[in-house]
């Protein structure tokens, strides 16, 4: 996902030589999912939507000439999400701060005892404890006393394949290898498994 933002992002710079670049504004701020942001705007000519990009901690916001502050802004607020999943991951990424790490553990411990929760409703499953770890060579792991671990990068996957880890660990919890039994269980919740379990080998760890 990063890299395919800073493909767009390197695009969008490329194609600078040939669209004339218009303004640059002056950085502002904003309120994302309750931490403030900065963000930059840059117009141009012949631009047609509204595209926002991650730096560092801060936006870099491209738009077509005529577009309000106010529309800027509401772009921004409904990719809240996948803004806030990509800072935190930088800042994952970046940081060495034991509290900082603390802090984002934590924060996706909650998302996945939450997405537990929802798909265990169907399975009815009994896992023992939850927890999340660095782990450099799998996503998820579930051991034979029913505890099931997470990865720390889970933090910048899409929905979609966040989803997938979910439902694959829990479902080892009634089928302990990669059976058929096994994708069966896991095709009742997420009949587009496969295409995830593709897609997520183009995250790494
Ligand atoms: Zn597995």
């Amino acid at each position: 996902m990063i890299a395919r933002i800073l493909g767009i992002y390197k695009k969008v710079f490329e194609r600078k030589k040939r669209v004339q670049y218009v303004s640059a504004g002056a950085h502002r701020r904003c309120e994302v999912g309750g931490r403030a942001i900065t963000y930059e705007v840059k117009r141009f000519k012949r631009q047609r939507s509204i595209r926002i990009h991650i730096r560092g901690h801060a936006l870099l916001v491209t738009a077509p000439l005529r577009v309000s502050i106010k529309e800027i802004e509401s772009a921004i607020k409904s990719n809240e999400s996948w803004i806030d999943t990509h800072i935190l991951r930088r800042e994952y990424d970046k940081t060495i701060d034991p509290f900082v790490v603390a802090q984002l553990k934590k924060r996706l411990l909650e998302k996945i005892e939450e997405r537990l929760h929802h798909f265990n409703l169907y399975y009815g499953l009994s896992y023992a404890r939850v927890r999340v770890r660095d782990q450099k060579t799998r996503w998820g792991s579930c051991s034979s006393d029913g505890n099931l671990n997470f990865n720390i990068h889970m933090i910048g996957l899409p929905d979609d394949l966040f989803d997938y880890i979910i439902v694959h660990e829990l479902c080892h919890l009634k089928h302990m290898d990669h059976s058929k039994d096994f994708w069966e269980l896991v095709a009742e919740q997420m009949p587009l498994y496969q295409d995830h379990r593709h897609h997520l080998k183009s995250y790494s760890l």
